[in-house]
C-alpha cells in the first residue's frame, strides 16, 4: 500500500500499510531483517537504498510507513522507546536559550527529561494547565519554540484543545507537539487538527501487548522529518528490527482493541461512580468531566484510561492497588491486560514536591480487554 491508500479505513491501513507481501519470497508478513549492514554492488551501489541498520532497516521502514498512514502524516520515525522519540524531537526543535511549555501533569519521564537533562543545556520550561487556553497564551514568551501537549493527560485525564493550542503555537512562531500515547491514532488524529508533530510511546496501545518498548515521531513537515531522521542516525536511539516487527504485529488489532478498551472502561466507570469508597472519577467520557465536550469533538471514543480518588487518603489508595487480582499492580498502560497503579508513588514519583505533583489518594487503571464484568467485580471487591 502506498500514499494513495489514504482512502482506506483505519483497520485496513493498520493491517496493510507498509506491509505488502515480500516481493522476493511472497512472505505475507514483513520479515525481521536482522542485519546490521547491506551488500553493495560496487562502491555506493546500494540495492534497496539501505547501507547500515542504524541509518535504515526494512522492518523499521515497514513500521514507519504504517505509523505515518495511521496518523495521517507523510512521515514517521520509529525509536527504541517513547523517551528516545521525545529526546530526538526536543533536540531537533530546541536550542540553548529556547523555552518550552509543558503540561502541568505531564508524563513523569517527559518532565524529568526536560527538567533534569535539557535544563542543563539551557532549555527553559514552564508547566501550564493545558485545559486553560488563556493560561497557555499568557505563558508564551518570545523564546517559546515548542508547546508540548498530552491529551488526555496522564494521570489526571485532562483534555487540551489541539486545534486551539496549535493556533496559539503557530501565531507565536512555535511548534505544537502532541503526545498521542493515551488516545492512540484510532481515537484521535492531532495532525488533522493542526499539530506539527505527533509523538507516541508505541510501548502502550500501539504495541498493545506489554511485550515491547518503542516510540515514534510522525509529521507531514519534510524538514522536521529530515531532522528526526538525522537524529535516528546521528544519536542512534532506533527501533530494532525485532521490536519493529513485534510492534507491527500488535498494530493489526489496534481498532478492535481500542473499541473493547473503551467498552470496558465505560463499564468500570459506571461501577466506580456507584461505589461509596470512591471520591471522584476522572474519565473524559463522563458528561460532568470538564473536558467532555472538547473530547467528544476531537476523540472518536474515550479510551481505556481511568483515574479515581478514594476516601481514606494515600493508605486507602495503596490498599486498593494491593488488593486487585485481575488488575496487575504495575507501571505502564495500554496492554490487553488490565493494570493498576498509584501514580504518586510509582509513575509520577519524580514529580514529588514539584508543581506537577499528583494527589496521594489517586489511583490509575489501564482497563484491558478481558471480560468487562470480571474487571468490574475485581475492582469492587478490592475497594471493599
Ligand atoms: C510511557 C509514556 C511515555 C514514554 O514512553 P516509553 O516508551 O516508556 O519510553 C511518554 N508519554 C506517555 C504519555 C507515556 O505513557
Amino acid at each position: 500500500m502506498t500514499d494513495s491508500s489514504a482512502h482506506y479505513g483505519f483497520a485496513t491501513r493498520a493491517i496493510h500499510a507498509g506491509q505488502d507481501p515480500d516481493p522476493t519470497t511472497g512472505s505475507v508478513i514483513p520479515p525481521i531483517h536482522a542485519t546490521s549492514t547491506y551488500a553493495q554492488d560496487g562502491v555506493g551501489g546500494m540495492r534497496g537504498g539501505y547501507e547500515y541498520s542504524r541509518t535504515g532497516n526494512p522492518t523499521r521502514a515497514a513500521l514507519q510507513e504504517c505509523l505515518a498512514s495511521l496518523e495521517g502524516g507523510r512521515h514517521a520515525r520509529a525509536f527504541a522507546s517513547g523517551m528516545g522519540a521525545t529526546d530526538a524531537a526536543l533536540r531537533a526543535m530546541l536550542r540553548p536559550g529556547d523555552h518550552i511549555l509543558i503540561p502541568n501533569d505531564a508524563y513523569g519521564g517527559t518532565f524529568r527529561l526536560i527538567d533534569k537533562v535539557l535544563g542543563h543545556w539551557g532549555v527553559e520550561h514552564t508547566p501550564v494547565e493545558l485545559s486553560d487556553v488563556d493560561a497557555v497564551r499568557a505563558a508564551v514568551r518570545p523564546n517559546t519554540k515548542v508547546i508540548w501537549i498530552e491529551t488526555p493527560t496522564n494521570p489526571l485525564l485532562n483534555i487540551a484543545d489541539i486545534a486551539g493550542l496549535s493556533q496559539i503555537a503557530h501565531s507565536a512562531g512555535a511548534l505544537l507537539v502532541v503526545d498521542n500515547t493515551f488516545a492512540s491514532p484510532y481515537l484521535q488524529s492531532p495532525l488533522g487538527l493542526g499539530a506539527d508533530v505527533v509523538m507516541h510511546s508505541t510501548t502502550k496501545y500501539i504495541g498493545g501487548h506489554s511485550d515491547v518498548v518503542g516510540g515514534a515521531l510522525i509529521t507531514s513537515d519534510d524538514e522536521l522529518d529530515a531532522q528526526f531522521g538525522f537524529l535516528q542516525n546521528g544519536a542512534g536511539a532506533v527501533a530494532s528490527p525485532f521490536d519493529s516487527w513485534l510492534t507491527l504485529r500488535g498494530i493489526k488489532t489496534l481498532e478492535l482493541r481500542m473499541e473493547k478498551h473503551s467498552d470496558n472502561a465505560e463499564l468500570v466507570v459506571q461501577a466506580l461512580l456507584k461505589h461509596p469508597k470512591v471520591k471522584s472519577v476522572l474519565y473524559p467520557g463522563l458528561p460532568e468531566h470538564p473536558g467532555h465536550e472538547l473530547a467528544s469533538k476531537q476523540m472518536r471514543r474515550f479510551g481505556g484510561m481511568i483515574s479515581f480518588t478514594v476516601h481514606g487518603g494515600e493508605q486507602a489508595a495503596l490498599d486498593v492497588c494491593a488488593r486487585t487480582k485481575l488488575f496487575t499492580l504495575a507501571e505502564s498502560l495500554g496492554g490487553v491486560e488490565s493494570l493498576i497503579e498509584h501514580p504518586g508513588k510509582m509513575t509520577h514519583a519524580s514529580t514529588e514536591g514539584s508543581l506537577l505533583e499528583v494527589p496521594s489518594d489517586l489511583v490509575r487503571v489501564s482497563v484491558g480487554i478481558e471480560a468487562g464484568d470480571d474487571l468490574v467485580a475485581d475492582l469492587v471487591t478490592a475497594l471493599g
